[in-house]
């Protein structure tokens, strides 16, 4: 069994999709272990994005990711970074194939839905940022 880190970011919780997109994840197989709702602020959503720093993007990233609401989850299954990765999709919808989370949800590279973890570490680092041990 792996774990890894998961979003639902504020556009999908707005647009009204986040059981939509928990129902799927439970159908795919993963075992969701945390889960919270929480509403970051702008230096919170900086030291999580703390690795696109230099990026051109990172302003407007961040803003994003501090403007509502969203959901943060801790997911179980068999190579769940892997899994997660493919069932979210690639990071700009348009180029995501059918079925995934980012195709059927996200609007644009900015506005993509979803976040997973792409590394064991960055899961390790995304999970002991948002959740405490006993949580989980
Ligand atoms: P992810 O792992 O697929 O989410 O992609 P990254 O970790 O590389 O980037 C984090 C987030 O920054 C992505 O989900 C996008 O919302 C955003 N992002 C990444 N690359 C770009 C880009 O080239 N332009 C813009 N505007 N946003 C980007």
């Amino acid at each position: 069994m792996q774990r890894t880190f998961a979003i639902i970011k504020p556009d999908a919780v707005k647009k009204g999709v986040s059981g939509q997109i928990l129902a799927r994840i439970e159908g795919a197989g993963f075992t969701v272990r945390g889960m919270r709702m929480i509403h970051m602020s702008k230096g919170e959503a900086e030291g999580f994005y703390h690795v696109h720093s230099a990026r051109p993007f990172f302003g407007g990233l961040t803003d994003f990711m501090s403007s509502g609401p969203c959901v943060v989850l801790c997911l179980e299954a068999p190579d769940a970074i892997k899994q997660w990765r493919d069932l979210m999709g690639a990071t700009d919808p348009a180029k995501a194939e059918a079925g995934t989370m980012r195709k059927d949800f996200g609007a644009s590279i900015d506005n993509n839905a979803t976040h997973g973890s792409d590394a064991p570490e960055t899961a390790a680092f995304e999970l002991g940022y948002f959740f405490r041990g006993m949580e989980l």
